[in-house]
C-alpha cells in the first residue's frame, strides 16, 4: 500500500466540525501517514494545536499569519503568535531537559517522563502559513510585505521551516527571501501552480520545496508538463489544502487528506514512475525539510 504525508491540510476548521474522526480514519486507511496544519491567524493557531493535541504523533500544528488575515492590527497579531510559539518552544526545551535529568536515576521514572513529555508538549512544525497575496486585494500590500519579512526572521532565528503562500507576488516574495537566502532553514512554497520558469526560480532556494495538491489533477493544469521538465522529484512534496483545491474526480466536494490518492496517480503518469516512488521521494522530502526522523 502506498504510504504519504498531506503537508497542508486545514483540519481544524469548521467544515470538519462534524465528522473530523471519520476524515482521520480515511486518511489511515488510504495510507496517510500524518498531517501538518497550517494557521491563518491568532483563533487558528490555538485551533491548530487543539486539534493536533486530538491526535498526538498523528496531526502536526504550524503558526503563523496568512496574508489574506494581515490586516491594521498586525503587529498585535504577530507579537500574540509568536508568545505562543515561544511558550511551546521553552515547554519543550524544559521536558527535554528535565526528561533528561531524570532519565540518569531509574528506569520506573524513565517511563513516567517520557509519558509526560508524550502528552504535555506539541511540537511546532513550523511558520505557517504565510506569505503574500495580491489576487484579491492590495489594500494591505505593504502590511503584508511587513508581516511576512518579519515571520522569515522568526524562521532563522527558530531554525523552523516555513509554509509559503504565494498568489500573484511571486516576485516580491522572492525579492524577500533572498535578503535572507543563506540563513533560510527550509520550507515548502505550497500550492504551486506556476510555470516552468517560476517553478526554476523558486527551486533556486536550495532547501525548498513545492507543495503539489489537486490542482495537478485539473484538465487545464499545465503541471503534468511543468513538472517533468523543471521540478526533479526530490522537490516536491504532497498536500491538499483541504477543505480546498478536491482533485479530480472528486472536483467541487469538500477534499480530505484521502483524497491525495489521485495526486499522486496523476504525478505517476506524469513522471512516469511508480506511484510508490512518488510517495517515498516526496516522504523523504518532508523528512528532510521539516526535520523528521
Ligand atoms: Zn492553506
Amino acid at each position: 500500500m502506498i504510504s504519504f504525508i498531506d503537508t497542508h491540510c486545514h483540519l481544524d476548521g469548521d467544515e470538519f466540525a462534524a465528522d473530523r474522526d471519520e476524515v482521520v480514519q480515511r486518511a489511515r486507511e488510504f495510507g496517510c501517514t500524518s498531517i501538518f496544519l497550517p494557521a491563518i491567524d491568532i483563533k487558528s493557531c490555538h485551533a491548530v494545536i487543539a486539534t493536533a493535541s486530538q491526535y498526538p504523533g498523528y496531526c502536526f500544528p504550524m503558526l503563523g499569519l496568512h496574508p489574506e488575515e494581515v490586516r491594521s492590527d498586525w503587529r498585535k497579531q504577530l507579537a500574540d503568535i509568536k508568545e505562543i510559539i515561544n511558550s511551546y518552544r521553552q515547554s519543550s526545551d524544559a521536558n527535554r531537559q528535565s526528561s533528561d535529568g531524570i532519565h540518569q536515576t531509574s528506569d520506573g521514572i524513565h517511563q513516567t517522563s517520557d509519558a509526560i513529555h508524550q502528552t504535555s508538549t506539541v511540537n511546532i512544525l513550523a511558520i505557517g502559513e504565510i506569505g503574500l497575496d495580491f489576487y484579491w486585494s492590495r489594500e494591505f500590500e505593504q502590511e503584508q510585505l511587513e508581516a511576512f519579512e518579519e515571520q522569515v526572521r522568526w524562521s532563522v532565528a527558530m531554525r523552523l521551516p516555513l509554509m509559503i503562500h504565494c498568489r500573484k507576488a511571486q516576485n516580491e516574495l522572492v525579492a524577500i527571501l533572498k535578503r535572507y537566502a543563506d540563513q533560510l532553514p527550509g520550507g515548502v512554497f505550497h500550492c504551486f501552480t506556476g510555470n516552468e520558469q517560476e517553478a526554476r526560480q523558486l527551486l533556486e532556494f536550495p532547501r525548498f520545496v513545492l507543495g503539489i495538491g489537486g490542482v495537478s489533477t485539473f484538465k487545464k493544469s499545465h503541471l503534468p508538463e511543468v513538472l517533468p521538465a523543471a521540478v526533479p522529484l526530490d522537490r516536491i512534496v504532497l498536500e491538499t489544502d483541504a477543505p480546498y483545491m478536491a482533485p479530480v474526480p472528486l472536483r467541487g466536494q469538500r477534499n480530505e487528506p484521502a483524497f491525495i490518492r489521485h495526486v499522486i496517480a496523476r504525478l505517476a503518469e506524469a513522471y512516469g514512475v511508480g506511484e510508490d516512488v512518488i510517495c517515498q521521494q516526496a516522504n523523504a522530502n518532508v523528512a528532510r525539510i521539516f526535520h523528521l526522523e
